[in-house]
């Protein structure tokens, strides 16, 4: 990129961001049901790998990284980052700016400017200076080319657009793990791919670990050092493929050799579990 501010984004977080999954087990117990969304669930993360989660709809994804976000509890087995229980049974969870979401449906507040979304979570968490604070969101959006947009409100601007400025509003937290729910479902494939480039400009130019959930295979491939593919519900890891292409990705390896086999192999599991899933009588969840 054209503009490169020295450590915006967290080049302190380097080394840091081993994630590992032990024996994950998460029950919910919704007015005395039963319903096991994650099953023994195994997975390390190396730090600052970009690791892409395809499966199929209510497998039991978002439970998983509601988890590692520390958002819920899980039932059993436990979860580490750089060797520290951050989630196990009975444990106190513990959210953090260490670890940040981007959502599916977006959660910009629409009444405030691009500015004040970004600074708000640092801010609020008195964690930064309202000055420094807006020092390093404007070296944030002049780094990927949005410095004009400060002053507008999330209405103003383009869907594709605000899930920028979401995903730099989880950067100035400069968290050691970046978790996205299916960030991108809700773009076209035109608005899609500026979000690859977005993204992936974002992960070359300072790496960290990074957990991607998408339905999106071409993506996750695109995407991602690692591809793990979920069984149906409960989730639990059916595939792990190591993604062999160079980086920087650019568009032209989604029509090379490796990237059509890689697809064409995956393609087979992914489909396998999303019958499973039909069968079983999974309703598609929005
Ligand atoms: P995915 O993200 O893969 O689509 P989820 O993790 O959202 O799947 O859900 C997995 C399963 O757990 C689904 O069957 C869902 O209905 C159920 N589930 C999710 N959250 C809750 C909850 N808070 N209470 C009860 N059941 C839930
Ligand atoms: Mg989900």
């Amino acid at each position: 990129m054209a503009h490169k501010p020295a450590n915006v984004t967290g080049e302190a977080n380097l080394g840091r961001g081993n994630i590992s999954i032990e024996r994950v087990s998460k029950i919910y117990e919704p007015f005395g049901a039963r319903v096991s969304a994650v099953d023994n669930c195994s997975l390390s993360i190396d730090a600052g790998q970009f690791v892409a989660i395809v499966g199929p709809s209510g497998c039991g994804k978002t439970t998983l990284l509601n988890a590692i976000a520390g958002f819920d509890t899980i039932t059993s087995g436990a979860i580490l980052l750089d060797g520290e229980v951050i989630s196990a049974q009975r444990k106190q969870i513990r959210p953090g700016p260490d670890r940040v979401v981007v959502f599916q449906n977006g959660a910009l507040f629409p009444w405030k400017t691009m500015m004040a979304n970004i600074v708000y979570g640092p801010i609020k968490q008195k964690k930064m200076a309202r000055r420094e604070a807006e020092k390093i969101a404007i070296a944030l959006l002049k780094k990927v080319g949005l410095e004009g947009i400060q002053d507008k409100y999330p209405g103003e601007v383009s869907s594709g657009m605000q899930r920028r400025v979401e995903i730099l509003r989880a950067l100035i937290n400069q968290p050691t793990v970046m978790l996205l729910d299916e960030p991108f479902r809700a773009l076209d494939a035109v608005a899609k791919s500026v979000m690859h480039r977005f993204l992936l400009d974002l992960f070359d130019d300072s790496p960290r670990t990074t957990i991607f959930i998408t339905h999106d295979l071409e993506e996750a491939i695109f995407l991602a050092d690692k591809v793990i593919v979920m069984t149906t519900r409960p989730a639990r890891v059916k595939v792990v493929h190591e993604i062999e292409l160079p980086r920087p990705r650019t568009r032209a390896i989604i029509g090379s050799e490796h990237f059509m086999r890689t697809k064409r192999s995956l393609l087979d599991v992914v489909h396998e579990e999303a019958l499973k899933a039909f069968q079983s009588g999974e309703r598609e969840m929005a």
